[in-house]
């Protein structure tokens, strides 16, 4: 059996892995334009942490794919692999001057081992105003970290990978049984799917070795220790296709977090990166027979994570190997 996955950032290769581990005597392949350092997912700082707003088709199928999700990374974090995989436990605050309902998360406050209202005087932790916190212990994952991992155990366990782009699933016609497209924000030509909008993020790496928790406050503000440095993040712009790093981007997000952290200021700058989110309400987690010259070329999309795709990466693609598995079933009842 013959399998395809297009896409190789965080969702296309959690989910070639769980097709690896699914279907144990099927050939898979990677097939994308874009590897490791040059995918959005590159860019993520990686916090287990999904916006309430994520959403997929229903709300049980989110919070079983976000579950699903943490249980994926937890497993890996325990294992003697973690730092080479770039996964590891890390708590923070989150930090609220104007309501109440941006410091809770219902997605993760029964699953993650701690998701706790701050005392009061944790409030005066951090310079500024707050009048309501939040402090969880979470997961993050670095992509620089992972994606190399992730690739390592896909190719030692006889995955094959290639580089092209596609432009049509037709392409890929009578090669494959299904593909499963983890194409990110490229499904929005692939498909046509006008759904599918970017949402510009902007972060500075610095090397400040002494920040061992993440803060989280007001207005896209963010401070994550990570493997490689501390990711200074942020900003979200909606339907914004510039990759390049805005100069008043970063002037605004050291001085936002250099506020909430003093003991940034001056912390050497290591890299500066941008990455276009892949948004979409809901994510699109379906099956798809697209008529071809040869029949229907059978597709399971997987993508429009938008700023949440590290997180619940392992998620959906359990969900996508499901489908698979219902495609292949389907199948051999025709
Ligand atoms: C600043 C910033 C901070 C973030 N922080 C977090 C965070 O803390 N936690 C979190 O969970 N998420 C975070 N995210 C979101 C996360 O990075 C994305 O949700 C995730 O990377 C999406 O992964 P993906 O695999 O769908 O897309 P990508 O990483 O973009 O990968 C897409 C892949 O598809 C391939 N591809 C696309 N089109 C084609 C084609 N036509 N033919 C062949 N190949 C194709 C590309 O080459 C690439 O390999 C952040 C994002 C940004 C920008």
């Amino acid at each position: 059996m013959n399998l395809c996955v297009i896409g190789a950032g965080v969702v296309g290769l959690t989910t070639a892995l769980q097709l690896q581990r699914e279907f144990r005597n099927a050939a898979v392949t990677i097939v994308a334009d874009r590897f490791e350092q040059d995918t959005c997912s590159d860019v993520a700082a990686g916090l287990f942490r999904p916006g309430t707003s994520f959403s997929g088709p229903t709300e049980e199928m989110t919070r079983k794919w976000i579950s699903d999700a943490y249980q994926y990374w937890d497993e890996i974090r325990k294992t003697e692999e973690s730092s080479e995989a770039g996964v590891a436990q890390l708590s923070g605050y989150i930090f609220s001057s104007t309501d109440p309902s941006i410091v809770r998360n219902h997605y993760i406050e029964k699953i993650v081992p701690v998701y706790r209202p701050v005392a009061e005087k944790e409030l005066t932790l951090c310079p500024g105003e707050w009048k309501y916190g939040s402090f969880f212990t979470t997961l993050l994952t670095e992509c620089r970290l992972f994606q190399p991992w992730a690739t390592k155990k896909f190719l030692l366990s006889g995955g094959r990978i290639i580089t092209d782009k596609i432009s049509s699933f037709q392409e890929l016609n009578g090669q494959y049984d299904v593909v499963v497209n983890c194409t990110g924000l490229g499904a929005k030509k692939l498909c046509q799917d006008y759904k599918l909008v970017p949402i510009r993020g902007q972060v500075i790496k610095v090397k400040a070795s002494w920040v061992k928790t993440a803060f989280y406050a007001d207005y896209d503000t963010y401070i994550i220790p990570g493997f490689q440095g501390v990711t200074l993040g942020g900003c979200r712009n909606f339907d914004s296709y510039n990759v390049n790093p805005c100069k008043y981007d970063s002037a605004a997000i050291r001085e936002r977090c250099e506020t909430l952290l003093p003991s940034l200021k001056g912390a050497p700058v290591i890299r500066e990166a941008v990455g276009l989110r892949p948004h979409r309400d809901p994510v699109r987690v379906e099956t798809e027979f697209i008529a071809s010259a040869s029949g229907r070329l059978k597709v399971v999309h997987n993508y429009g994570h938008g700023g949440y795709g590290v997180t619940t990466a392992p998620g959906t693609a359990i969900h996508a190997a499901q489908l698979v598995a219902d495609v292949l079933k389907s199948n051999s009842k025709l």
